[in-house]
């Protein structure tokens, strides 16, 4: 090791005791950070998703110890928080800023102390409390100011030490520390809450995701609606032609091959009911699926699908089905084969039951836990 990694090794270690003193409750993740000495690093610290933390050693020897306590706090609140694979329908370039600055926002929401530069629902003039996804439909509406800078990603991704298992048991670790403790942040409580007992968070992300799809499908039908136009406001006493806003249209695929119960689909229904209706949709096209899509059914309420279907599982067909569809729900346990890209024009939400079965990475995916049993409630 060189003198100059020696000092970046000494300040990073410094920087992860100070980090550890000052949330005490994130120690273990804290911990599980390795760090990677380049040049290339940006400054801020970015971590990639295998907890690899990216170290510039100039900006390590130039910036504060508190300061890079702050950032290693901020970097394991993504890891934690699971944004790297919140950002995948995000990676368009378009929309990858708005993503870093709506993670951050979400991030930053009750961590104190930063950099006056750094993004939060504060210097955005958003509400506080909100998941990522929801900040990021409302970056499309504000301005943001010039100066607020998300704290970027790193270069390229690292040697992973961890498995994803291993992942996912840190988090849980960290979340019982919070939860026990009960003196961290709101911001980290709720999401220790949404950790350890998932079913009050996959609502509350179905719903995100649902209105960001259809907000997506609105703006590919017709931009202008989402952004007040400016010659309106310098012009009120001109009537503009009313926009005609076509309704996104909604497909949702379901897998009915049998190996999900028939209730968990129907709770799962009568969610998407709600929130198709708040979001002003009259109809439903829903599709069953199992080795084969079956014909579309037309429904104004979810709940009124008559399932059909049995055996094997093949969602491809079901996805072929739904082709013309802005916005495509799928409801099934994972344990099928996917299409290898994301249909074109097309926003796929996966709703995915139980923990055996995975979801493609083109696709936003949640997790629905199973109900809790008789014996556990
Ligand atoms: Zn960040």
């Amino acid at each position: 090791m060189t003198d100059r990694q020696d000092t970046t090794a000494e300040r990073f270690a410094a920087a992860r005791l100070w980090a550890a003193g000052h949330a005490p409750y994130l120690t273990k993740a804290l911990f599980a950070l390795t760090p990677l000495v380049h040049d290339t690093a940006p400054p801020r610290l970015p971590a990639d998703e295998h907890w690899n933390v990216h170290l510039n050693p100039d900006a390590v020897r130039e910036t504060p110890v508190p300061e890079l306590g702050w950032w290693l706090i901020h970097q394991v609140g993504h890891l934690l928080r699971g944004h790297h694979a919140r950002a995948e329908p995000y990676r368009d370039p378009g929309l990858r800023l708005r993503w870093d600055r709506a993670a951050d926002a979400e991030v930053n929401d009750d961590l104190d102390g930063g950099p006056a530069d750094a993004v939060s629902p504060e210097t955005l003039g958003l509400p506080a409390g909100l998941l990522a996804e929801r900040y990021a439909d409302l970056l499309d509406l504000i301005d943001v100011p010039p100066h607020v800078q998300a704290c970027g990603r790193a270069p390229f991704t690292g040697p992973s030490a961890m498995t994803a298992l291993e992942r996912e048991l840190l988090a849980r670790a960290v979340a019982a520390a919070i939860d026990s403790r009960g003196t961290a942040p709101g911001g980290w409580r709720r999401w220790a809450e949404a950790t350890l007992r998932p079913e009050v968070d996959w609502r509350t992300r179905l719903a995100a995701l649902v209105r960001r799809g259809l907000a997506q499908a609105a703006g590919r039908v017709d931009y202008s609606y989402r952004r007040p136009s400016r010659r309106a406001a310098a012009a009120p006493s001109i009537v503009l032609p009313a926009l005609v806003r076509p309704v996104p249209r909604v497909a949702v695929v379901i897998d009915t091959s049998g190996s999900i119960a028939r209730d968990v689909l129907g709770q799962a229904l009568a969610e998407l009911d709600g929130l198709l209706r708040a979001a002003g949709h009259r109809w439903i096209e829903a599709i069953c699926c199992d080795t084969q899509a079956y014909p579309v059914q037309r429904v104004r309420r979810a709940s009124e699908v008559e399932l059909a279907g049995g055996g094997g599982t093949d969602l491809r067909e079901g996805l072929k089905a739904a082709a013309g569809a802005d916005l495509v729900i799928v409801l099934t346990d994972g344990d099928t084969p996917w299409p290898d890209r994301r249909p074109r024009q097309q926003a796929v939400v996966v709703c995915l039951f139980g923990d055996r079965g995975s979801a493609p990475r083109w696709a936003s995916t949640i997790r629905v836990p199973p109900p809790p049993t008789e014996a556990a409630a």
